[in-house]
């Protein structure tokens, strides 16, 4: 189970500063009373941004472990959600996903692009499209786009900043804003967490 995380860290702070060892989970979340045989359960690695570590306990009743992900990083995707912003920002602005995929050079062919790209912008979509409706009072007449939630919040980076107001949501809404795992949805599996399965994805050079 993926649990946030709050840290204000770009995903290379994160990685520089080996944040992950200031995170901490007081309470088992399913047993806040304790008595459940709850434990630090070291780390696990991810690929992207190179060196990143996550922070693990684990619930020995509950038999289940807990992932401190931080705000900065991409839940069950590799990478950042600035990475992931970058890539659903430049699809809004282009005059299609074709052309938004050219532009973006990445090295794979073009139909594997548009499946990449495009899983991404519908995931974060769908996220503020949900979020318009749990925080109407914030979001209501904002179209679901990432440019329409910036002007709004009036900053540049909307993932991150969403992963912060809108925390309570987070077991609702799709990854890779929120926790629910995308392969309830058929998209791609979490490598993040089956590190000698599958390629790298792929990496935009430009
Ligand atoms: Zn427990």
């Amino acid at each position: 189970m993926q649990i946030r995380y709050e840290c204000s860290l770009t995903g290379e702070e994160y990685v520089n500063q080996k944040a992950w060892r200031n995170a901490s989970l007081a309470h088992c979340p399913l047993h806040p009373g304790g008595g459940c045989g709850y434990t630090r359960h070291g780390t696990y690695e991810r690929y992207f941004p190179p060196g990143t570590r996550i922070a693990r306990w684990y619930c020995r009743r509950g038999h289940c472990t807990f992932s401190l992900l931080p705000d900065c990083l991409s839940a069950r995707l590799p990478g950042t959600l600035d990475e992931v912003e970058a890539v659903v920002g430049s699809v809004e602005q282009a005059r299609s996903l074709e052309s938004a995929c050219m532009e973006l050079r990445l090295e794979v062919e073009l139909p594997g692009v548009l499946r990449w790209v495009r899983r991404r912008v519908q995931a974060i979509h769908a996220s503020l499209n949900t979020l318009k409706g749990l925080m109407p009072e914030r979001f209501a007449g904002c179209e679901p786009r990432l440019d329409a939630f910036a002007e709004q919040l009036g900053v540049d980076g909307v993932l991150p900043v969403l992963r912060q107001i809108a925390a309570p949501y987070l077991p609702s809404l799709p990854a890779p804003l929120g926790f629910i795992p995308r392969h309830l949805h058929g998209g791609e599996q979490d490598r993040s967490r089956q590190h000698p399965a599958g390629p790298d994805p792929p990496v935009l050079i430009t």
